[in-house]
């Protein structure tokens, strides 16, 4: 493949979310030597649409707002990610989110490939009724292009099962049907799979007992700070806090609170249902933005956005494990930082899986019109780790552990490495997930 290309890395803008995926991926093609024409094919995404969203808000004016869906690859099956709705998104944001969809999909081997999409606005000033008639036109105009054997949309950043449900109810009657498998993460009684609200939250848990284990760190008693207390971030302190741990630090859009003693879960959560926010909870001290995640800790959770661990930041945590709820919270920049440091940092990719795992889970349920008790879905989320097992196999197999071994450093995974060398972990899946999109991409070109 082109070197050219490659040395780009050493260019890429920290602040631009695509840059920053691209630079792992770059990454990866060059260590695995990936074929150049499959390289080009996987560096861009398979389709862009950009809609305006005219929306007749509580005044009784219109107003148009700008929203994206972006597909960027079907090699393995439907596109599937999520639908966020903030003032910050931006094309770029949300071809990186969808290219981490593909590799996420393919980490966890469920058939689908990778799409994101994002409507600029800003939730927290509109109303309910506002909402809804900007969520239904979007999905009109999304109608064509989504679909559950095209692509799959769900929850992500601001929007939630609500949200799902009146795209899925949008497409049902344009279709003159009822259509469940259009979206996942929707209302249990709109054919939602029970354990969808806490399976990206539950997988985190997963991730970072497992990385606990390699360190020899005991969660009982380990202190966690996590930055973003929505659904991942909520979900995962919570099902800690039942695994002996305390949490000590959280924080969300509007502010953070500290306690190094540990934080009252089940009366902060009280204070975040009245609300809306942890500011301003009692029992502890507040912190400004960023500075949550130097809060002493053992594990530290950014499960808020990308870029929130930087080169400005990244020497002064003190997190021996970061698992990375949100998608892209590391910069390229701060991972070679963190990785120097010892730090085991938890690829998105893998630390976030649990979501789409469980959205497949729903999808097929819709699809088959038969659905799974809680804790049927809850067990086959374990199957995750199998799978991860078995992609590190074949990789050992193929003899390109030391490549595979040379990206997880990238990630920040050294002292891991040094460590269990022999043992590849599920951390290595980032690049897995790369070769087995790529293979899959192969097969379907013919290559
Ligand atoms: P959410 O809307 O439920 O929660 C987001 C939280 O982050 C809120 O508490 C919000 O106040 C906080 N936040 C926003 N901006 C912040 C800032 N600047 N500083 C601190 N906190 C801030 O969203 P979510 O579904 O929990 O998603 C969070 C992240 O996890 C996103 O990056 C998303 O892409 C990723 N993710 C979500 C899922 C899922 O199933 N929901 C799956 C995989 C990845």
């Amino acid at each position: 493949m082109s070197t050219a290309l490659v040395d780009d890395i050493k260019e890429i803008k920290e602040d631009n979310p695509f840059e920053s995926m691209m630079s792992r991926f770059d990454r990866a093609a060059q260590l695995l030597n990936l074929d150049s024409d499959l390289y080009a094919v996987m560096r861009v995404p398979n389709r862009e649409l950009k809609v305006y969203i005219p929306t007749r808000m509580d005044s009784g004016r219109i107003q148009v707002f700008e929203g994206f869906r972006v597909q960027h690859n079907f090699a393995r099956g439907p596109a599937k990610g999520g639908i966020r709705y903030s003032p910050d998104v931006n094309i770029d944001e949300i071809r990186a989110l969808a290219a981490w969809m593909t590799w996420k999909c393919a980490v966890v081997n469920v058939p689908f490939g990778g799409a994101k999409g994002g409507v600029i606005c800003d939730p927290q000033q509109m109303s309910l009724g506002e909402l809804e008639r900007m969520t239904r036109r979007y999905a009109a105009e999304l109608v064509d292009f989504i679909g559950p054997e095209k692509d799959v949309p769900a929850p992500d950043m601001n929007t939630n099962e609500q949200t799902m449900a009146w795209i899925m109810d949008t497409y049902s009657m344009h279709a003159r049907h009822t259509v469940t498998s259009v979206v996942t993460g929707k209302p249990l009684e709109l054919g939602g799979s029970a354990g969808r609200r806490e399976a990206t939250g539950r997988g985190v848990l997963f991730v970072i007992r497992e990385a606990a284990k390699k360190i020899g760190l005991s969660l009982k008693g380990s202190k966690v700070v996590v930055q973003g207390f929505g659904n991942v971030g909520s979900v995962a302190a919570d099902l800690l806090v039942k695994d002996g741990a305390l949490i000590v630090g959280v924080s969300d859009v509007k502010g953070g609170i500290a306690n190094p003693k540990g934080l009252d879960l089940p009366a902060l959560m009280v204070h975040v249902a009245e609300k809306k926010t942890v500011a301003g909870f009692p029992g502890g001290t507040p912190v400004e933005g960023k500075k949550i995640l130097e809060v002493p800790c053992d594990i530290l959770i950014p499960a808020a956005l990308e870029n929130q661990i930087t080169h400005v930041n990244a020497s002064r945590l003190s997190a021996r494990i970061i698992a990375e709820g949100a998608n892209g919270p590391t910069t390229h920049q701060a991972d070679k930082i963190l990785n120097k440091a010892g730090v085991m940092v938890i690829p998105d990719i893998l630390a976030n899986s649990g979501g789409v795992t469980v959205s497949y889970f729903e999808w097929v349920q819709d699809r088959q019109g038969y659905f799974w008790r809680e804790d049927e879905v809850n067990e086959r989320l374990d199957r995750m780790d199998a799978t991860l097992t078995s992609h590190t196999k074949l990789l050992a197999a193929e003899n390109v552990v030391d490549e595979v071994i040379e990206v997880a450093r990238l990630h920040g995974v050294e002292v891991l490495i040094i460590k269990h060398r022999q043992d590849l972990l599920a951390q290595y899946a980032g690049i897995a997930a790369i070769q087995y999109a790529v293979l899959e991409a192969a097969a379907v070109g013919g290559q």
